[in-house]
């Protein structure tokens, strides 16, 4: 079997332990992202781990690419650290506000310059957009297959198997190459940062890549080439209060009967 190449889409979150103290911008409706720290998102580990272990068994290389402002640096080098070949950073002003399909565009021009891949990996979701979109919109955007939620993939000649949550279990694919998949957590154990690999992701460096260096126009990408309109944001008032029944199960369970039947439920 030939070498793999493999990208790897790499999201930065905030930091879901500090979400307490994301605000929201009264302006533009938007998350105050600088507030709290970064994280790399958690699945995309599994996403990578998924790569670096397919890397192992067949040889090819492991791309990142990670479309988010400067600062996000740091947190690429992490990823890098992990045992990547090579990091992509897509960063500039005009990414900004962008929604899925405009951050999809970013994403797979980037995917389309690195030219020569034979499988793209995702996170199944982010921890903060949590839309689960970006994944299956790069793929339509690739004219690729996509495979969702996968939790076990093999590589042969041309052809990926993958082992997929869907609603009621999980079902088994087998589609040619190349092919996007989206990973979730039960995938693997993402594997630590090494000192041999903070090394190599120094020596490696970020390649930074503009909109301009993309080919993409000023209304392809961020706000402006975004179709989702955020009209509004508020916190939506609480009007359930609970009650706990007291008393011995059988005159709880009487109770709450006599309280369902009251309300017309039942
Ligand atoms: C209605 C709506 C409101 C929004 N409001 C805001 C807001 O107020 N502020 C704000 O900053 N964002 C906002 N966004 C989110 C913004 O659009 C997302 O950051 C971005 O589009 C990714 O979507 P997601 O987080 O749902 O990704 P998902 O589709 O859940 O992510 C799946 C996977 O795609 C990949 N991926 C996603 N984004 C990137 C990326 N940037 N670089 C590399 N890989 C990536 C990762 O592998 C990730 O695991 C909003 C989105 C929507 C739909």
């Amino acid at each position: 079997m030939r070498p793999l190449n493999i990208i790897v889409c790499m999201k930065p979150v905030p930091d879901p332990k500090k979400w307490g103290k994301l605000k929201l911008d009264p302006q533009t409706m938007l998350l105050r992202r600088g507030d709290v720290p970064a994280i790399i998102n958690p699945l995309d580990r599994h996403a990578i781990e998924e790569a670096l272990v397919l890397r192992e068994k067949h040889g090819g290389s492991v791309t990142l690419v990670t479309m988010a402002p400067p600062d996000a640096e740091d947190l690429v080098s992490e990823a890098l650290a992990m045992a990547c070949d090579r990091a992509c950073l897509l960063a500039d002003r005009a990414f900004a506000g962008a929604d899925t399909l405009a951050t999809a565009r970013v994403l797979a021009a980037a995917i389309r310059k690195i030219d020569v891949f034979d499988l793209v990996f995702c996170g199944a979701y982010s921890a903060d957009g949590s839309t689960a979109q970006v994944g299956p919109q790069v793929a339509e955007l690739l004219a690729i297959p996509d495979l969702a939620q996968v939790v076990a993939l093999e590589v042969r000649t041309g052809i990926a198997r993958a082992r997929c949550q869907v609603d009621d279990g999980e079902t088994v694919y087998e589609v040619d190459l190349p092919v996007l998949a989206t990973f979730s957590r039960e995938a693997n154990v993402p594997r630590l940062p090494t000192m041999r690999g903070i090394m190599q992701a120094t020596r490696a460096g970020i390649e930074r890549w503009t909109a301009a260096d993309l080919g993409l126009g000023a209304d392809s990408a961020g706000l402006k080439g975004s179709p989702t309109q955020m009209l509004n944001v508020f916190t939506p008032a609480s009007g359930r209060k609970g009650e706990i029944l007291q008393g011995t199960p059988n005159e709880v369970a009487g109770r709450l009967l006599e309280r369902l039947r009251g309300e017309r439920l039942i």
